[in-house]
């Protein structure tokens, strides 16, 4: 296992992949690793010759100083959990000077709308922080694949509209949601949770299976309002939103037609930590 913390070593070695016509997966994480990152891993081997790992906390995406500083890092337990799924990875770990230059500041960019709304609308920025950098990863990189969880199922949309809108020559491959035995999604803040909450944070995936069960039955704004009096009778957690939208657009819908993808949102707090999840919803009705 090779770990990187400057890009140009990278990039030569990245270079005699090219060269010997072998394909180059990517994988770009925050650290902090779980089963879910070791999954979009696993099947960034399966799919490509050499896969590079990145790990960095992208200080332009977090809207909130204190996030940003209590976003847990151990880069060698990273490395341990890494090396277990394979000698032959390679992990980019850069710090910001070196991924940005000596301005550590966004893009500003045009995502047609998927940026404005949840995720977008919550944390000012966010969007165009997710885009700079994974902008410049893909840059210094040229991956031929890049894996991404459809635990930040928005993330995913708007790193496929950054694709488009560039031209850059990626693939952006969407990897299942990884979760807990509870069936909490797995992330790297439910470390921060203490035992109690991160039990009674399941809650926030039993409500959204509840809601693929009613989805056959009832109107979205139905719905939406079951959802907000539930979590009221929920003392343990706080939400921020529920969304029900189009799996493609991320636009809320008002009616349900048929063909269509849609999917289920929450935002929710857990004593001061937040939490995001979603569900694909059943449209055979
Ligand atoms: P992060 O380190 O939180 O920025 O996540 C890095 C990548 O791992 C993103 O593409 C996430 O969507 C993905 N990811 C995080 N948690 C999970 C999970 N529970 N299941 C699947 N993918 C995940």
């Amino acid at each position: 296992m090779q770990v990187f913390r400057e890009k140009q070593p990278l990039i030569q070695a990245i270079q005699k992949i090219k060269s010997d016509e072998k394909s180059l997966g990517l994988v770009p994480t925050m650290g902090a690793l779980h089963e879910g990152h070791l999954s979009l891993l696993k099947t960034a081997l399966k799919e490509t010759d050499q896969v590079v790992v990145s790990i960095f906390v992208n200080p332009t995406q977090f809207d909130n100083a204190e996030d940003l500083e209590k976003y847990p890092r151990n880069l060698e337990k990273d490395l341990e959990l890494l090396k277990k799924i394979s000698e032959d990875i390679w992990i980019f770990s850069p710090n910001a000077h070196e991924l940005y230059g000596d301005k550590v500041l966004s893009q500003n960019f045009d995502f047609e709308g998927l940026e404005l709304v949840m995720e977008g609308a919550f944390r000012n920025g966010h969007f165009n922080g997710v885009g700079t950098v994974v902008k410049h990863l893909f840059e210094i990189i040229t991956p031929d694949k890049a894996f991404f969880g459809e635990k930040d199922y928005q993330q995913l949309q708007i790193i496929r509209k950054l694709t488009e809108k560039t031209g850059l020559p990626v693939e952006i491959v969407g990897c299942p949601i990884l979760r807990e035995n509870s069936g909490l999604a797995r992330s790297s803040r439910n470390e921060r949770l203490s035992t109690q909450s991160r039990e009674k944070a399941a809650f926030i995936y039993e409500t959204l299976q509840d809601v693929n069960r009613l989805f056959g039955i009832e109107s979205a704004d139905y719905i939406t309002t079951w959802v907000e009096n539930k979590f009221k009778g929920n003392p343990y957690l706080k939400l921020e939103y529920f969304e029900i939208a189009d799996s493609e657009t991320l636009k809320k819908i008002n009616t349900k037609e048929k063909g269509k993808q849609y999917r289920a949102f929450v935002a929710a707090y857990a004593d001061d930590i937040r939490l995001i999840d979603n569900i694909a919803l059943d449209n055979s009705f």
